[in-house]
């Protein structure tokens, strides 16, 4: 396995103090070589850590003296050291296969690693899940996980995933629940396949089989004009409006049951259905808000609040899970930074102040910023929406507006204006398609996506 190596060294950290260099590669910490993030800062936390290093080809030997529980101070390359696990699925909605050739080569990775679970809160179908990854996983309380159900009917799964395993590693996660790991679930509802009747059975299998799993956020299938998959198609309203009934009825049965609601459908479905967003404190805390479950409440509240509060006394949850406390690796790949250059809102000079500001969304953003920019005094701030012509067929979220399709909508727009775009484009400070800011026809300011950024921005352009 390539060695993983250190991209950086904190400043007055441990291990600058004892001589480890950006560079140098990891073969080993305490004679134990280390197969991912989580078992290096497992290592990194005694207080006499041996480092066995390799510098331009040369082994060496640092020992490091500090406090148990201390940082060590190394950012690593990558999260996992070994390989990622890819799954064995082959599932007729998956995205993966609905992306056009040409794209970052990490953006067909189908990974189905339950340490990318854990670390990134990626979904996992426990398909290629063993008796030895189950004892890591209680050993090292690798909690909470995050798994893909689809259907608790096996053979409704197993065609789903077109994997025969996947009719039975959902046994994988009664033994996950037994042993008193959270896990949060997923359903991916495909219209025709897993609906109506068979929705209503998975949710009553989740009752019966699986009561303890923590959430269950029902989500919509993604078709890309790219799916070569005849039976895969995107909900009509009639079905997204069903299926949210569906999820309120079975909240109230899970509510009688085991006192809390455990299933959510995603703001999409209410998007889809023209349905209003359930009221904040319907949504129990925002268990599964990275998966598109609140979101829009978090973002309305966010953006009422004013940045005035802290995230997290608005009811937005803030980002929890391992990445708040390792300092091993950066989420390379998986969740990288958006960009360095977010703007930060000032305030404009006079003349400034009447440059009309136009925001760049998809078109579900856009529906949601429209009526809540009208409603706090921001009528003359435009919203405009990008059209997502690069993947197509209903495709409509701003993390996936592409710099072509960006480009061609600039490209029809004035010059002198303000225009801002929110991060979720970008990953390290490129479009999912490949070109960055710099490709663009006009300047574009980056906001973060918290809806408190773009209140203050606003407010200081007024
Ligand atoms: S399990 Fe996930 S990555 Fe694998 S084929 Fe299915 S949707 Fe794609």
């Amino acid at each position: 396995m390539p060695l993983p190596q250190v991209v950086a060294v904190a400043e007055h950290s441990p291990a600058e103090r004892y001589g480890v260099w950006p560079g140098d590669e990891l073969r080993s910490m305490n004679g134990q070589v280390p197969r991912d993030v989580i078992e290096y800062q497992l290592l990194a936390d005694d207080s006499i850590v041996e480092l066995e290093v390799v510098r331009g080809g040369v082994e060496l030997e640092v020992t490091v003296v500090k406090q148990a529980g201390e940082p060590l101070g190394l950012e690593i390359s990558a999260a996992i050291f070994d390989r990622v696990r890819t799954c064995d699925n082959h599932c007729e909605f998956c995205f993966i296969y609905q992306l056009p050739k040409g794209l970052r080569r990490n953006l067909y990775v189908k990974d189905d690693d339950y340490r990318l679970s854990f670390l990134y809160g990626n979904f996992t179908t426990l398909t290629r899940f063993t008796e030895i990854d189950l004892e890591r996983v209680v050993d090292q309380r690798l909690s909470p996980l995050y798994v893909s159900i689809h259907a608790t009917d096996p053979d409704v799964r197993s065609a789903m995933l077109r994997n025969r395993r996947g009719a039975i590693s959902l046994r994988w996660l009664r033994c996950l629940l037994d042993r008193g790991i959270e896990v949060h679930g997923q359903v991916v509802v495909c219209p025709g396949v897993n609906d109506a009747a068979v929705l209503h059975g998975t949710l009553a299998g989740v009752l019966d089989r699986f009561p303890e799993l923590v959430t269950v956020a029902i989500v919509p299938l993604g078709v890309s004009r790219h799916s070569k998959e005849r039976t895969m198609r995107p909900h009509t309203t009639t079905e997204a409006r069903l299926t949210v009934e569906t999820v309120h009825e079975w909240q109230e049965r899970f509510g009688r049951a085991l006192g809390r609601k455990v299933v959510w459908a995603s703001d999409e479905y209410y998007l889809l259905a023209g349905l209003p967003f359930p009221e904040p404190d319907e949504y129990e805390g925002f268990p599964q808000h990275e998966n598109g479950v609140g979101m829009v409440r978090c973002f309305e509240q966010a953006f009422e609040a004013g940045g005035s509060q802290r995230e997290d006394a608005v009811g937005v949850p803030a980002r929890t899970g391992f990445f708040a406390w390792v300092e091993g690796a950066p989420a390379e790949g998986y969740r990288a930074p958006r960009t360095s250059r977010v703007t930060i809102a000032a305030r404009p000079s006079a003349s400034a102040r009447d440059v009309p500001i136009t925001i760049l969304t998809g078109g579900y953003g856009s529906a949601v910023l429209r009526p809540l920019l009208d409603r706090h005094g921001f009528e003359k701030v435009r919203v405009l929406p990008v059209a997502n012509e690069f993947f197509g067929g209903n495709i409509a979220v701003a993390g996936l507006i592409t710099g072509a399709d960006l480009a061609r909508t600039l490209a029809e727009e004035p010059p002198g204006g303000r225009y801002l775009l929110p991060d979720v484009c970008l990953s390290k400070g490129r479009f999912i398609d490949g070109p960055s800011l710099d490709d663009l026809p006009l300047a574009v300011e980056v906001v973060g996506t918290d809806g408190a950024s773009l209140r203050k921005l606003l407010e200081a352009a007024q």
